[in-house]
């Protein structure tokens, strides 16, 4: 492990009045759930189709059958609980320390740890709405229907989650990005930062402390002024937080 890095990194949470995490699937990879672009990632998987093209907007338009058995075997996990990262976010929110989180991450964790301020700019697996009158539905009624998820109306019940060719949520995009910029300190972790446009908004960062901690090297790991490559688990338990 890189100590010197982990003692630096406790400095600057030590420092930091304002801080956020941006963070993505590999957040939740320790509490069971796959990413996608790791080794054992969800797009390294053989399927009948490429993941990636199920979860676009277009497939579901199209094939809704196809996207919900897809959907309701991988993107829901009822087993996973919070792990030490998501935890530790929440202490330190507790604190006054870190003002907010902003996740790619659809799986509801960062709430279930006890977070408040989480802006969820994929959406989440527990919200679900009927295309045409906007009833609400909960998890249980997506998983337990039999194919396509319907309405009393009729109509489909859509996961709100942003699928590929969807827009993000402009309140949720305003709030995160006037998190980012307002920050003293940005925490990026688990993530490839290869989907867009939440990977472009760490450039909103004006603040002084930028680290990243992820498994992997990204194409954006020039930008940080520290770069911790290492497990998230293994980071996190040496923060004195
Ligand atoms: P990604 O799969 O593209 O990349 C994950 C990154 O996390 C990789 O670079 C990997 O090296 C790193 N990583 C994995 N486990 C780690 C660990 N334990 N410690 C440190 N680093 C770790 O994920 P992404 O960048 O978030 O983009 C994928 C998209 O998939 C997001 O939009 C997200 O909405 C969605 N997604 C969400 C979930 C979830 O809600 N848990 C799961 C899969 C995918």
């Amino acid at each position: 492990m890189e100590s010197e890095k982990i003692k630096k990194l406790n400095e600057i949470i030590k420092e930091g009045n304002n801080i956020v995490f941006f963070g993505g699937a590999g957040v939740s990879t320790e509490s069971g759930i796959p990413d996608f672009r790791s080794a054992d990632g969800i797009y390294m998987m053989n399927y009948k189709y490429p993941p990636e093209q199920i979860i676009s907007r277009s497939f579901f338009d199209r094939h809704p059958k196809e996207f919900f058995e897809f959907y309701k075997k991988y993107f829901y996990y009822p087993d996973a609980k919070p792990n030490i990262t998501h935890l530790k976010l929440a202490e330190l929110e507790k604190q006054g320390k870190l003002k907010a989180i902003v996740t790619q991450n659809i799986d509801g964790l960062h709430t279930a740890a006890g977070s408040k301020n989480v802006f969820e700019l994929h959406g989440s697996v527990f919200r679900n709405y009927c295309m045409n009158c906007g009833k609400f539905y909960d998890i249980d009624y997506i998983i337990n229907s039999d194919g396509i998820p319907k309405c009393s109306c009729g109509g489909t019940v859509k996961p709100d989650v942003v699928l590929y060719e969807e827009s993000l949520d402009e309140r949720c995009i305003e709030g995160a990005v006037r998190a980012i910029e307002q920050a003293d300190t940005l925490i990026v972790a688990g993530t490839s930062l290869r989907v867009y446009p939440a990977a472009g908004f760490i450039r909103y960062f004006r603040g002084r402390n930028l680290v990243i901690i992820n498994k992997e090297k990204t194409d954006m790991d020039s930008m940080f002024n520290l770069c911790i490559n290492g497990s998230l688990k293994d980071v996190m338990s040496e923060l004195e937080i």
